[in-house]
């Protein structure tokens, strides 16, 4: 999962339970019976992949720091290219570094696509897009053995750089193939002069020719992705598999309160234009204000930019962000405006002005319900109980669904800890994953594309 600039810390966001769904449950004999004899995936195969993938920016503490556009991230890609090509995945990389696997169909159809990423935050862990990512390799191993052939190709994705830990922007990959890349991403260089460009070449990409990254509506059949939950729900509730109803939209602000920078001794409690104090009432009111309707929304005020940060002198300008979350675009509108609205009435009572620039807004992204049906279909097959619940975390399927259906199935964090060495999922809850994706996979492969009597 992402965090916006890279800094998305998740655990905590959605932990409340009220409104979610269970699925049809099995008694624990049923589920055992079927774990035992059900199973398509090898569990102690993948755990052993997501532990070699773990050497590549190895941390001390435990987990990796695996960078997107570092030397770690180019040496974990070569690993997983070599799984790829070993499970014999005809390998190819596209202009913006993402990593694609293809596996022949049966017919001429539309490729159906999944796969997450394998870069990680500064410090993060052995779980999150690895499970994905390498689920994802897992699944076409256990094809092979089952001498499958499905009638969609089969394309295992590894999207480019999606924590943003580097370069100012996440979800790189996944955004050039939506044609939402940010025009000057591709020329971008850091503080040491480093360039994308640079780091593209190396990976395999091209950043002349990044805009045919773009995949074009229609031509793919599907997407899936598999992920690591980041928050406390499926933990919690002891549910092994997260049916995911959608990513939220994310509305960021940047806001401005101006004062006036003033002596802090000679100046009077009633003549201060102090924008410290109005910027903290403005904290307030986004929380009153994201509290005020009932469901799962989110808002957050993540830092706060004082100046010129003197104890001796009244604040003259304070910068802060806003940011909301929910799956319901009005409904972040509709609270935003009223946070606006608040604003410019604590601005009159502190004598300051408040101003905020227009919101970089992230559209919510719904998955399929048919993908979710499947999702849910294949789990009870395989004997496990869903949870459906939305994310809100970022994920690279969220731009996927600017060019086809797509489909989330989550895991559970234990403690709901993620972007951390502490982030855990065990090797049955990683193999129930990939379980499930391939069933999924199986399932929607013979539903797709079928003519109309199959939509
Ligand atoms: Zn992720």
């Amino acid at each position: 999962m992402l965090g916006r600039k890279g800094k998305f810390i998740v655990a905590g966001l959605c932990v409340c339970l009220l409104g979610v769904k269970m699925g049809r449950g099995q008694d624990p004999k049923a589920k055992q019976d079927a774990a035992a004899t059900n199973r398509h995936v090898k569990q102690d195969r993948l755990w052993n992949t997501l532990q070699k993938l773990g050497e590549f920016g190895k941390n001390p503490e435990g987990g990796v720091s695996r960078v997107g556009f570092t030397e770690a991230d180019l040496a974990g890609r070569a690993y997983v290219m070599g799984l790829m090509r070993e499970a014999g995945l005809d390998v190819r990389v596209d202009p913006a570094g993402n990593i694609f696997g293809r596996r022949p169909g049966s017919e001429k159809l539309p490729a159906l696509l999944f796969g997450s990423h394998i870069d990680s935050v500064p410090h993060g862990g052995n779980f999150d897009g690895d499970v994905g990512s390498l689920g994802a390799i897992e699944v076409v191993r256990a094809l092979n053995e089952a001498h499958l052939t499905t009638r969609h190709p089969l394309e295992v994705v590894v999207w480019t750089n999606e924590e943003g830990g580097r370069f100012y922007s996440g979800l790189v990959g996944s955004s050039a193939a939506a044609g939402i890349l940010p025009p000057d991403f591709a020329t971008r260089q850091d503080d040491n002069g480093e360039k994308v460009s640079d780091w593209l070449t190396r990976m395999g990409g091209d950043a002349s020719k990044i805009a045919a990254a773009k995949i074009a509506p229609g031509t793919v059949s599907g997407y899936l992705e598999l992920h690591i939950e980041q928050g406390a729900n499926l933990d919690e509730a002891k549910v092994p598999i997260g049916v995911v109803t959608g990513i939220v939209g994310i509305s960021l602000r940047t806001c401005t309160a101006s004062g006036f920078a003033n002596h802090a001794g000679t100046t009077p409690m009633n003549k201060r234009k102090d924008s410290l104090a109005a910027a903290s009432k403005a904290v307030l009111a986004v929380r009153e204000e994201v509290r005020a309707e009932t469901g799962r929304q989110v808002g957050t005020v993540g830092w706060m930019k004082i100046e010129p940060g003197a104890s001796n002198v009244i604040p003259g300008k304070v910068t802060f962000p806003v940011e909301l979350r929910d799956l319901d675009a009005d409904k972040v509108n509709r609270i935003a405006d009223r946070i606006l609205k608040r604003f410019e009435s604590i601005g009159r009572e502190e004598n300051v002005e408040i101003s905020c620039t227009k919101p970089d807004f992230h559209s919510p992204a719904l998955t399929a319900s048919a993908f979710q049906d499947a999702i849910r279909a294949s789990a009870r097959e395989a004997g496990l109980n869903t949870l459906d619940l939305p994310s809100g975390a970022g994920h690279d399927a969220q731009n996927a669904a600017r060019f086809t259906s797509i489909g989330m199935i989550f895991v559970p964090s234990r403690g709901g800890i993620s972007h951390s060495p502490l982030e855990y999922t065990s090797p049955e809850q990683a193999a129930n994953g990939a379980e499930v994706l391939y069933r999924t996979l199986v399932r929607l492969d013979a539903q797709l594309d079928a003519g109309p009597a199959a939509h």
